[in-house]
């Protein structure tokens, strides 16, 4: 793991999904936070072109930058479909940084959108794990679950109604089934 300057108000760290970018003091929204930086590769030189891997930013139709090299702190920040940053593309420039949208707390991780490319190429195959989508799956799971449960109460109700037993809630609900507890229990 590369030495960090205390100075930053950024550290590398453990995420979710691996290692992760997290703030270490609070950084104001519009604050330009690292440089995500590397060689830059032309895609008009085939050598360059044919260069794969997960870290390449592409500003343009012909240049990318190559974010792999270890000096390259960015690289460790982790995509969010919820970001608390984003990347601030420069191609006249040739350079890109990542700045706050959002104001971010000492131990936040910070998180920019990659963008749809990426997302289809490398996230939607395995289902992306940011904390929105996270989120997003819980709630989904937990409607899931309380649909379950009403399907099987209805169920239940039906059954019981077809065996003629009146369900317990309505054995405490006294005046319209005095009649009807009367013969559960006889
Ligand atoms: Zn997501």
């Amino acid at each position: 793991m590369p030495a960090i300057s205390s100075n930053k108000p950024f550290r590398v760290g453990r995420s979710k999904t691996g290692l992760g970018l997290f703030a270490t003091k609070p950084i104001k929204k519009g604050t330009r936070i690292i440089r995500y930086f590397g060689p830059i590769l032309d895609s008009r030189i085939k050598e360059q072109d044919d260069i794969e891997n997960k870290y390449l930013f592409e500003l343009n139709g012909r240049w990318t930058i190559d974010g792999s090299v270890r000096k390259n702190v960015a690289r460790y920040i982790n995509h969010s479909c919820r970001p608390n940053a984003e990347s601030d593309v420069r191609p006249r420039e040739r350079k890109v940084f990542i700045r706050a949208i959002k104001n971010i707390e000492p131990g936040d991780e910070i998180n920019y959108d990659y963008g749809t490319d990426y997302f289809k190429a490398y996230l939607k195959p395995i289902g992306c794990k940011c904390a929105s989508c996270e989120t997003k799956r819980k709630k989904l799971r937990a409607e899931a679950r309380a649909e379950r449960a009403k399907v099987k109460a209805r169920a239940e109700r039906k059954a019981q109604k077809a065996t003629g037993k009146a369900p317990a809630k309505k054995k405490l609900n006294g005046k319209h089934f005095n009649g009807k507890v009367g013969r559960v229990r006889g």
